[in-house]
């Protein structure tokens, strides 16, 4: 058996309401891992290409890693992944809490989720005991209320993860939710969820997770969480969790500000994580087996509204308090709440409501689309915007598409501020001035995400101006911290607390009793990285360097306020960036990877599937 896996894969089909359990080859461990790296594999191998993302053969991963539910600093993470109705390619999103270890203890590294049912289920999984249970009662609940609503019926014990109406409605920012707040936010994998009318997934277990080296893991574990402790990142971190960026982010000039117009927000302290300890907190919250944790769960209340929320973090803190220019902590944590209870991505969410607004007052769309004015800084136009979303009233109908295809709908030049590449709208960082930042989003596989390459702080550390040497630190950590993504291990203790990524190697091997170091890591990252490449190329029937640029707005407008005023990039920068990175990679100048290059990482027969040869 294979160690640190639970050795099966839960196979479903939602059409015929049939599943079977097999085994987890010993070869998709070894060059997968596990996590992003199984539901990159999965989803080449087993989505028909030309699927529709929101049709019976799409397919919805659950994927967990090796170090998921193991007694290991922050061993907590799983990995959703579908063809993305965001993107139309490669889709997936990270989540915390609790499920991801469920499920190995359930006996499951990785669910795959087929066909689409008729009316609307949920999957039960109490260890051996699958089944596909009536979910009628529940559609047309919230995301939080669902979970709330199954916890009562099932027990406690149940990890549960939900969609809300979004996801129901196919609104393609939707999410997947789980313990009252966590979310796999990105790539609109909530609507995947929702076209197989799966309102929810529901795990209990009670089995172990084989391990190498028991020994040996209780003792690295027991070191690795003395040395978190030591860090002196964990004192300064841990109270304020994500949030605690905002002051930073600010201070550089890239806080997203009025629909990314800007990079700076007056007032911003009073949105940060010191408002949010100070002024909402209830209590810390963290995933499982967590050291450090970043959840603040809280409680606020606007204009006689009163809600629990989990956040918010710094990305909601970015998208609905900077670029929505919302002025207050309760604000920013009420306008949290309605999306989470929605379903809706509050990164996608924040970027599809400030574009709304920037169209509104540009006159693009009407008061009598939207039903009312709307204006910056104001939380019901926020809440008001997202409601129509969710539900698709309105004008919600065309902007639940996301802003890359509402923007080709208004026209009108709002393909200039509709902020995303690829489909995907924009996390939390303003790159005009950090050209590293910027290609991480130019380049992600995902479309504009901060996770694979958080990339803005070398841009900080060697200046900002400079171009030479980004692409190879992009590409580096585009290999790295996707790892991280497979193994099941939150980020955090690394980018944020200063856990040194050599202990990585260490931990997986005790785990797994594999030989791995950084080299062989990422080896196994960049054969991924290709590999989600060729499923773009495979399913985007275009595909290439086109979908790799920003939108205008980054290479056309000066950033107007804030320590970064002036600052701008030009498409010339940008096409040097581009031209760098995929020499560096072995990619055509048109951003595809060469036959040798996918050769090399034993990618022959994906190089055939797409064309390359
Ligand atoms: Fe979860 Fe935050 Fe802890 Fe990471 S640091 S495991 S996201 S609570």
């Amino acid at each position: 058996m294979l160690s640190g896996y639970a050795g099966r894969i839960l196979d479903v089909d939602l059409g015929s309401k049939q599943f079977t359990v097999k085994p987890l080859p010993e070869r998709l461990a070894r060059e997968y891992l596990g996590g992003r790296g199984f539901v990159s594999r999965t989803l080449f191998d087993e989505i028909e290409p030309g699927a529709d993302p929101l049709g019976p053969k799409n397919v919805l991963i659950m994927a967990s890693g090796p170090l998921t539910g193991v007694f290991l600093p922050c061993s907590s993470k799983v990995e959703f992944g579908a063809k993305s109705p965001a993107t139309g390619g490669y889709g997936d999103s990270n989540m915390g809490g609790h499920i991801g270890s469920e499920l190995k203890y359930a006996g499951y590294d990785m669910i795959i989720i087929r066909g689409q049912s008729q009316s609307p289920c949920y999957l039960y999984i109490d260890d051996d005991r699958v089944e596909i249970k009536d979910a009628s009662d529940l559609w047309g609940k919230g995301a939080i209320e669902t979970e709330t609503a199954l916890k009562a019926r099932l027990g406690d014990e149940f990890q549960i993860a939900t969609i809300g109406v979004a996801g129901e409605n196919l609104v393609k920012i939707a999410c997947i939710s789980h313990d009252f707040g966590r979310q796999a936010g990105r790539t609109g994998i909530g609507a995947v969820m929702g076209s197989k009318k799966l309102k929810a997934i529901a795990v209990h277990g009670t089995k172990g997770v084989p391990l190498a080296d028991p020994a040996k893991v209780l003792e690295v574990g027991k070191n690795k969480f003395r040395a978190l402790f030591a860090k002196p990142g964990f004192k300064e971190w841990t109270p304020y969790g994500t949030a605690g960026i905002t002051d930073w982010v600010n201070e550089v000039g890239s806080f997203p500000t009025r629909n990314f117009s800007t990079g700076y927000l007056e007032g911003y302290e009073a949105i940060n994580g010191k408002a949010v300890r100070e002024k909402i907190l209830v209590l810390d919250k963290g995933c499982f087996c967590c050291a450090i944790p970043c959840g603040k769960y809280s409680h606020t209340r606007v204009n006689g509204r009163e809600a629990y929320v989990e956040g918010p973090e710094y990305e909601t803190v970015a998208l609905i308090g900077g670029n929505c220019m919302l002025s207050k902590v309760e604000e920013v944590a009420y306008a949290n709440y309605v999306m989470d209870e929605l379903g809706i991505d509050t990164i996608s969410g924040g970027g599809v409501v400030a574009f709304a607004i920037e169209c509104f007052e540009r006159g693009i769309i009407s008061e009598s689309d939207l039903g009312r004015a709307v204006r910056f800084g104001d939380v019901d136009s926020v809440v008001h915007i997202a409601n129509l979303v969710a539900k698709r009233e309105g004008i919600g109908d065309v902007l639940a598409e996301g802003v890359r295809t509402a923007s080709a709908k208004l026209g009108r030049g709002s393909e200039k501020f509709a902020m995303h590449v690829k489909g995907l709208e924009i996390s939390g960082y303003e790159p005009r001035n950090t050209p590293a930042m910027l290609l991480a989003y130019m380049t992600c596989d995902v479309g504009a995400h901060h996770n694979r390459a958080w990339a803005i702080t070398y841009d900080i550390a060697v200046g900002r101006e400079k171009l030479e040497g980004k692409a190879a630190k992009v590409i580096e950590l585009q290999h790295v911290r996707p790892v991280l993504d497979m193994v099941g291990a939150c980020r955090f203790p690394w980018i944020e607390v200063g856990f040194e990524l050599e202990h990585y190697p260490e931990i997986i091997n005790a785990v797994t009793g594999f030989s791995h170091t950084w080299e062989t890591l990422s080896a196994i990252g960049e054969r991924v990285w290709n590999l989600n490449r060729c499923f773009n190329i495979r399913e985007i029937p275009d595909f290439g360097r086109k979908y790799d640029y920003p939108p205008a707005r980054i290479y056309e407008e000066d950033i107007p306020s804030g320590p970064t005023k002036g600052k701008h990039i030009t498409l010339e920068q940008i096409e040097a960036l581009l031209d760098e990175y995929y020499d560096l990679r072995g990619w055509t100048r048109d951003g595809k990877p060469k036959a040798e290059k996918l050769a090399a990482l034993g990618l022959e027969e994906e190089a055939r599937a797409c064309g390359m040869v």
